[in-house]
């Protein structure tokens, strides 16, 4: 059985679907302080707790043969990290600690972890790879970044592998419209751009037009969430293989600017998106793309959402067919 920490969220919700249609068993841990209970599939088996504490963990790693575990459960607002630092390292990092306690007590030695672009903050050069320097600009990246710290010298000490996917810019949804992304209060480029042909926002804001980019706006690399599942499903296989494990990016090696991702979300939806100029949001590096080598040369992995718009389209379903997201 693989064990989701945060498997009722946005990411996690769509890898607990991809382990039950594999034929794996998964059991989803989630607080419910951001994730949705509707979102967790119904042949998961669910618990609601915090990975913070140990008594929750400990019950399950004692009732369940836990083969491997999934570990998304963190907070990931950049802007809200930047306000509450202190939030930040209480829940990413104390949550990181208590899971690898319980992990390295109960002798479990599979952790597959949701890591992410902002540990290498202003990057010097893109495509990012793997070793370059690691200069988060906000304290969500810093908590990750320490998070895999965490888990490197306890992995030399307890023999607890892992393998950590820094994520770039995720995005799409279950091609059926029937799992998606509900973010409260919403904060990411494609479903605040699809709130305007919804009819939820009158425009979409620019941050920032005065960048170092070919028309001005912040560059991406926008990678689709089941493409995501494909990678950390290979990571869990790597590990059962006995592979080593480590950090890889996961990205789609383009990149895509504020005004391309707008004109895309045109052709999806079909008519056009008013946008407003406003001003840079802070952190916001002017590149981020990654270079995804690494993982296709280890784990075989290649994104297979290749165009754009497909992308969008898949993210189009699912807020059309939910504009209330999941509603509770
Ligand atoms: N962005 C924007 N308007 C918005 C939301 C985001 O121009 O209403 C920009 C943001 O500055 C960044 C890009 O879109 O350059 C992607 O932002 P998002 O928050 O989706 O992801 P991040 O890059 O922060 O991981």
């Amino acid at each position: 059985m693989i064990l989701v920490c945060g498997g009722a969220g946005y990411i996690g919700s769509h890898m607990v679907h991809e382990l039950v249609r594999r034929g794996e068993e998964a059991l989803v841990l989630d607080n419910l302080r951001s994730g949705h209970r509707a979102a967790v599939h119904p042949k998961a088996r669910f618990v609601q707790g915090d990975i913070r504490d140990r008594a929750v963990l400990d019950n399950i790693f004692s009732r369940h043969d836990i083969e491997a575990v999934i570990h998304f459960a963190a907070s990931s607002l950049v802007g809200e990290s930047v306000v509450k630092p202190l939030e930040y390292f209480d829940n990413n990092v104390g949550g990181m600690q208590s899971l690898l306690a319980a992990m390295a007590a109960h002798g479990r030695d599979k952790l597959v972890f949701s890591s992410t672009a902002a540990v290498y903050g202003e990057p010097e050069r893109v495509p990012i790879l793997e070793d370059d320097p690691t200069r988060p600009t906000n304290p969500y990246g810093e908590s990750k970044l320490i998070m895999e710290k965490m888990m490197q010298w306890v992995s030399q000490a307890h023999g607890v592998r892992f393998v950590s996917l820094r994520y770039f810019n995720v995005a799409g949804a279950l091609p059926d419209g029937s799992l998606g992304e509900d973010h409260r209060p919403e904060t990411h480029l494609i479903p605040l751009i699809l709130q305007v042909p919804l009819g939820r926002r009158a425009r979409i804001g620019i941050f920032g037009d005065d960048y170092d980019t070919p028309d001005g706006t912040c560059i991406r690399d926008y990678i689709h969430v089941m493409d995501l599942t494909d990678a950390h499903q290979r990571a869990i296989d790597h590990l059962r293989r006995g592979g080593e494990g480590g950090v890889f990016n996961l990205g789609s090696a383009q990149g895509f600017s504020v005004r391309e991702m707008i004109s895309a979300a045109e052709r999806v939806v079909g008519r056009p998106i008013p946008t407003a100029p406003e001003a840079r949001r802070a952190g916001d590096p002017a590149r981020l793309v990654a270079s995804a080598a690494k993982a296709a040369k280890i784990l075989g992995w290649q994104p297979r959402y290749t165009s754009i718009e497909d992308v969008i389209s898949t993210a189009w379903a699912w807020h059309q067919s939910h504009p209330d997201g999941y509603a509770e």
